[in-house]
């Protein structure tokens, strides 16, 4: 079922033929439109093949295609309800594709670097061009929305171009806990371990659910030694370090330690709108630069919500024209904006007259314990109540690195949690600075 006329489905096609001869092929004759729906047309195909060859080179004829034909600024999107001929081992249980579908889009060619993902993704794309060889395991964190998910599945993507026979396996912390217990009921422990222990790389996404699940812990660990071992390749990643992970037990965490830990820190505006350029050209949409400076600077701290701007940006613009205005963007931002209420000195300033400490001292390298408690609390503020990076925040205390912010903001986490004080205390502080950034304001 369409709802797509059957002529605009002719109008595209013969728009293909006329004017991308090159990339034509017999089999188009079989593709099936879909429906479209939030401005993508979803076109089926008969297998993967087709799909890869699609998404790799038909994208930009086919979307042009469909502006032609409906008039309407969509894009374009192809699927297969065929699966991939699968190169791993046939398992006797329910589930025997466990694998996550990757998303055609989150490749290297469209993750935007800077300063906070540049070590992340350039490990990544080592990791992709030498599995088990260059960094093994990889683990990946930072907050959400921040492009860890981009990052594994990207890897998938570029490993499966490169060696076709590879066997490699994305899949979600949550249906590795799942498939497992299902082996377990349906006795068929041997098959998942086989299928599991020979793969070529393992990817897991959102691990730090792992700690909850006991169980699944410990068959994960021993899949993580068996494939270690053979040189396989591991890449995990989490919103958080692994040794902030709850419950996950020692020796995962110095076996996550072992390779390589990189961070995806929250971008710069200058990132910000280089992502949003990219994502713009992706989607076909047309932004002026003084709009994509004004949806990077409402936004600061979610690369979805980054996107999710844009989106709506270009949907209210269809009501104007199709024209993308600051007044539309504004529009468009109003409550997904995220303002910088908090300043860094303003915290700094307060939680100095508190502890009765210099302001010298807290952004100096002293380590005296007297000066190390409040300089943490500063960092657990401005990690809370700001959207500095952690490496922003660092830089306020005498440049110290993004792991001992992390660090920092742990230790006052965790006594927060304990102490109903300091719980207490740390509430009026927040509430403090919420109201002399309010003052500042009506001022
Ligand atoms: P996470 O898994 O960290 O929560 P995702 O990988 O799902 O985040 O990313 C959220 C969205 O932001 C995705 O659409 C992704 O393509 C996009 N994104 C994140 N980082 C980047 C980047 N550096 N360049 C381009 N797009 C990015
Ligand atoms: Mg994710």
């Amino acid at each position: 079922m369409t709802n797509l006329h059957t002529s605009q489905w002719n109008d595209i096609i013969g728009h293909v033929r006329v004017n991308f001869p090159d990339v034509l092929r017999g089999w188009f004759s079989n593709l099936e439109p879909r429906h479209i729906r939030h401005g993508v047309l979803t076109i089926a195909a008969d297998n993967p093949a087709q799909v890869r060859y699609l998404t790799k080179h038909c994208r930009h004829p086919f979307t042009e295609a469909a502006q032609a034909a409906t008039g309407m600024l969509v894009s374009v999107h192809f699927e297969t309800d065929h699966p991939e001929p699968t190169h791993t081992v046939a398992l006797s249980f329910k589930h025997e594709l466990p694998e996550l579908t990757l998303n055609d889009d989150y490749v290297f060619d469209n993750f935007v670097t800077g300063p906070c993902n540049r070590l992340a993704h350039a490990a990544a794309v080592a990791v992709s061009e030498a599995p088990g060889k260059a960094y093994n395991p990889l683990f990946l964190h930072g907050d959400v929305g921040l492009g860890k998910t981009h990052l594994l599945q990207a890897v998938c993507h570029t490993v499966r171009e490169r060696e076709p026979n590879r066997r490699v396996l994305y899949l979600s912390c949550e249906t590795f806990a799942n498939h497992f217990i299902e082996a377990v009921e349906a006795g068929a422990l041997n098959q998942f371990r086989y299928r599991y222990r020979n793969m070529d790389a393992l990817l897991i996404d959102d691990i730090q659910f792992l700690g909850e699940r006991e169980r699944s812990q410990e068959e994960f660990f021993h899949t993580f030694n068996t494939l270690h071992q053979a040189q396989r390749q591991i890449i995990v990643c989490a919103d958080c370090c692994p040794a902030e992970i709850p419950s996950l037990q020692k020796r995962l965490i110095s076996r996550f330690n072992s390779g390589l830990v990189a961070l995806l820190d929250r971008p710069c505006l200058e990132t910000r709108m280089a992502i949003i350029r990219k994502k713009a050209k992706l989607r076909c949409i047309e932004v002026p630069e003084d709009v994509i400076k004004l949806i990077a600077s409402g936004i600061e701290t979610n690369i979805r919500e980054l996107e999710g701007a844009l989106v709506k940006t270009d949907a209210l613009s269809q009501t104007h024209d199709g024209v993308i205005t600051r007044e539309i963007a504004l529009e468009a931002l109003g409550s997904l904006a995220t303002r910088r209420t908090v300043l860094i000195p303003d915290i700094i300033d307060l939680v100095s007259s508190r502890y009765g400490v210099r302001v010298s001292d807290l952004q100096s390298r002293k380590r005296t314990k007297s000066i190390t408690f409040p300089r943490q609390v500063c960092m657990y503020l401005a990690r809370e109540l700001t959207s500095h990076s952690l490496e922003e925040i660092g830089g306020f205390f005498g440049g110290r690195d993004h792991s001992t912010v992390l660090h920092g903001h742990r230790l006052i986490g965790e006594a927060r949690s304990r102490d109903a004080q300091l719980d207490r205390e740390l509430g009026e502080t927040s509430n403090l600075l919420a109201r002399t950034q309010q003052t500042k304001e009506s001022l």
